[in-house]
């Protein structure tokens, strides 16, 4: 890999506080894959905001815009060993280590970038060198969990190529499209059509969303994106959407707290509920986060993290 010929992908700066200045350039020998348990935008203003005392080098949304965050020549705080962060880049992904959520153009972009820092500062692109934060921190972390593509990302960086081909798009047979067609793209679109028409503006967003992050050059992604503008073009629908999204994202966060609580993990329960309290102050979530983190004095904790 010449480093001339991997173009750096498009980001956009938006700097976070937590980092470590470095007068000398840095050796940089590892690639750290996480996930954010959550959206992109929260992410972001975790990262962002002075309790949190934690960052990523970069954050890639479900779409695929790239967000750097830290500086690559500065360590950043993510990973929990000194040997990674002194010498790791920190690439987190939007969504779930539980969930199979990749998108395809999130895995484009971060592959691209992956690439660019492989060719860049010369890091081996191979599995000694790319890791999940789930094996530098073994029985603390679990992201980027098991549907990680491991195989298709490194070859995405070998080769700048993903190497799972496209179905090639049916032929556009507008309404008379024979009944036996089980194009998955147009059962997406269907679904999502049928979550809007019930009044579900979230969840069909939700699905107008993926089918565009994943099917971008399908003949249907025209009408899935004149769905999508067509909720998001109405403030009313709009805004609803978006406190659903966040009612959404507390709600998750609160249940992760718990269970870890329940695990006896006080430092990660106290990670989440800090999230709904610091991110979404202004909801009735943050209050009872707030009351829940004074509450876990009066627990009984066996060991810390
Ligand atoms: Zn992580």
């Amino acid at each position: 890999m010449a480093p001339d010929k991997v173009q750096r992908p498009a980001v956009t700066l938006d700097p976070a506080p937590h980092f470590t200045d470095r007068d000398a350039p840095r050796e940089i020998r590892y690639i750290i894959i996480h996930t954010i348990e959550g959206s992109a935008r929260s992410a972001i203003g975790w990262f962002k905001n002075p309790a949190s005392h934690v960052s990523a080098h970069y954050v890639i949304a479900y779409d695929g815009s790239i967000t750097q965050m830290v500086d690559d020549q500065d360590v950043a705080w993510h990973a929990g060993t000194r040997e990674h962060n002194d010498h790791g880049i920190g690439i987190e992904h939007e969504g779930y280590a539980s969930q199979d959520g990749w998108t395809r153009k999130q895995l484009v972009a971060s592959a691209a970038l992956g690439r660019w820092l492989c060719a860049t500062y010369g890091i081996q692109g191979d599995r000694a060198h790319i890791l999940g934060h789930e094996e530098i921190a073994p029985g603390r972390r679990s992201d980027p969990g098991p549907h990680f593509p491991w195989d298709r990302y490194l070859a995405m960086i070998r080769t700048g190529r993903d190497p799972r081909a496209e179905p090639a798009p049916p032929v556009a047979g507008g309404a008379a499209a024979p009944a036996a067609s089980r194009d998955p793209v147009e059962e997406a679109l269907a679904r999502a059509q049928g979550l809007e028409e019930r009044g579900d503006d979230f969840r069909a967003v939700e699905g107008y969303r993926r089918l565009l992050n994943d099917h971008d050059d399908h003949p249907l992604a025209a009408r899935a994106r004149e769905r999508l503008e067509a909720i998001l073009g109405d403030p009313l629908r709009r805004s609803r959407v978006e406190a659903e999204e966040v009612e959404a994202e507390c709600r998750g966060w609160a249940s992760l707290a718990e269970s870890y609580i329940a695990h006896r993990r006080r430092a990660s329960a106290e990670d989440f509920l800090r999230r709904i309290r610091d991110i979404y102050p202004e909801t009735p979530h943050a209050r009872k986060a707030a009351a829940r983190l004074v509450g876990l004095d009066e627990l009984e904790w066996e060991t810390d993290e």
